[in-house]
C-alpha cells in the first residue's frame, strides 16, 4: 500500500473516531475521505504504470545492448567505430539542433537561426532584414 492511500486510512479512522452525528458536516466529511479514497488508487495505478514502463524500459535498453555489441563486434573495432560516431553525432548535432530552418515572413529568404539566440518567447531576428521573426510559431505551422 501507498504512503498516500495508508494516510487516508488514518485520516478514515480519525474521522470515524468522530461518532459525528448524521450532519451536512459528516457528509461532507464521508465525501471527501471518498474522493481520497479514489486519489489513492488511481495513485497506485499510475505508479503500477510507471514501474511496468520502467521495466519495458530497461529491457529494451538490454536488448540495444546485446545488438550493439553483436553489430560493432569484438573490442579491437571498438575504438574506430566510436571515433565514428562522435564524427557522426556532431554533423547531425549542426543540422538537427543547433541552427533551425526558417522562411522569414518578411524577406522570405530561408535563413539559419542559431537556437542561442532564440529568446524565450521563441522569436529571434532575420539575418537577412533585421526583422523578428516568430521562430517557434513557424516550425508548428510547418509540422
Ligand atoms: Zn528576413
Amino acid at each position: 500500500m501507498s504512503d498516500f492511500k495508508s494516510k487516508v486510512s488514518y485520516v478514515k479512522g480519525l474521522a470515524d473516531g468522530l461518532e459525528l452525528q448524521d450532519s451536512k458536516e459528516k457528509k461532507l466529511m464521508m465525501e471527501i475521505i471518498s474522493v481520497l479514497t479514489e486519489m489513492g488508487e488511481a495513485l497506485d495505478e499510475l505508479e503500477n504504470a510507471v514501474q511496468e514502463n520502467q521495466e519495458y524500459l530497461e529491457s529494451i535498453d538490454e536488448d540495444l545492448g546485446e545488438l550493439e555489441e553483436n553489430y560493432y563486434g569484438s573490442d579491437d573495432d571498438d575504438d574506430y567505430d566510436e571515433d565514428e560516431d562522435d564524427f557522426d553525432e556532431d554533423e547531425l548535432d549542426f543540422d538537427d539542433e543547433d541552427f533551425i530552418e526558417v522562411e522569414c515572413p518578411k524577406c522570405h529568404e530561408t535563413v539559419y537561426i542559431d537556437e542561442d539566440l532564440v529568446d524565450e518567447d521563441g522569436k529571434a531576428e532575420c539575418p537577412n532584414c533585421k526583422v523578428m521573426i516568430d521562430v517557434k510559431q513557424i516550425e508548428n505551422d510547418m509540422e
